[in-house]
């Protein structure tokens, strides 16, 4: 980082935009700016209150594309229902593409489906990097993947696709899906239902990622999934909640290799929104300076 501040006279600037009360988020947009803070990158949060109009976003959303400090922003989903069901697309869509740390402009996804995106959805970017990191072989094998959304399941099919995996994409209306999951070396589960994925999805060896995080408080599904005196039961008797998976425990017993939720997933998708912020900073500064360039041999 020192080397860009040389440079560019200033850290990397990122900006967070928390826009309500949902505790989740808050707790997430604590960690990023932790997270930036440890790793050099200016970090600014921006709060607005549940009942702010969209409108007050999609100005915020404007003065931060003008900003000379701030390369990267990220606006935390979900936001206030209130500001209506297509907010989270009309904000997206105006975020400065160069700035889009998430990835999720329309511009960036092409990028990605052509296999030359800078700046890829954080989540499966941070998995791709798992998987290498892990020796895990991705091309030629087959890869399933649970999950159609925009930012999950369809970007991270693309890039197992890229990594010359042979992919397959389930959702909801999938028929026999624990046959079709079962034929996955590698089996990616982001779906939002706690340990959906069972032992009979999974072939025996596969490498499973478990991308899931829902907040439960009902006791006898915790008591279902985690026996007495475990770490995760004595963290449910502390908190009354616990973050679980889409996999289910059972599933460590057939996988090769499975992340673990809390601490898999959700930490890598952090370390590539600061990876992509650092992408950004720096492809700004060039942008800048062959400008001024340009400006100069005129
Ligand atoms: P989402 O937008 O709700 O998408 C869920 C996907 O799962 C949809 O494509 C849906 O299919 C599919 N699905 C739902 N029920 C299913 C079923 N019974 N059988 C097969 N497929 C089913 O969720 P998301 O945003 O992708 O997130 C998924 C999970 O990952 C959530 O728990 C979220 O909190 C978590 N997440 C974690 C991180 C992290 O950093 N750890 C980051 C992002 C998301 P249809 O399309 O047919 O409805």
């Amino acid at each position: 980082m020192a080397a860009f501040n040389a440079r560019a006279g200033r850290p990397p600037g990122l900006a967070l935009v928390l826009a309500g009360d949902d505790p989740a988020s808050a707790i997430y947009v604590g960690n990023k700016l932790k997270s930036a803070g440890e790793a050099g990158i200016r970090a600014d949060v921006e709060r607005l209150p549940e009942a702010a109009p969209l409108q007050t976003l999609l100005d915020l959303i404007g003065r931060l594309n003008r900003s000379d400090v701030h390369d990267g922003i990220l606006v935390q989903s979900p936001l206030p229902p209130s500001m209506g069901e297509d907010a989270e697309r009309r904000i997206f869509d105006l975020i400065d593409p160069t700035k889009d740390v998430d990835g999720f402009h329309p511009v960036n996804v092409g990028h990605l489906v052509q296999n030359r995106a800078t700046l890829a959805a954080c989540t499966p970017s941070g998995i791709i990097e798992l998987l290498k990191r892990s020796g895990v072989t991705i091309a030629g094998s087959r890869a399933v993947v649970i999950g159609r959304s925009d930012i999950v399941g369809k970007p991270m099919a693309l890039l197992l696709l890229h990594q010359h995996a042979t992919v397959t994409v389930c959702h909801s209306k999938t028929i026999d899906l624990p046959r079709v999951a079962a034929q996955g070396d590698i089996l990616v589960a982001a779906i939002g239902r706690p340990a959906f994925v069972t032992r009979d999805f999974v072939r025996p060896g596969a490498t499973v990622i478990d991308v899931g995080t829902t907040q439960v408080s009902d006791r006898a599904i915790v008591e279902r999934l985690f026996q007495p005196g475990s770490k995760r039961r004595e963290a449910f008797e502390r908190r009354g909640a616990l973050v679980i998976g889409d996999v289910h425990p059972e599933v460590a017993e057939v996988a090769g290799a499975l992340s673990p939720v809390p601490g898999g997933v959700g930490p890598l998708t952090v370390a590539m929104l600061l990876r992509n912020t650092v992408a950004a900073a720096e492809a700004r500064i060039a942008s800048a300076r062959s400008h001024s360039a340009r400006g100069h041999a005129e």
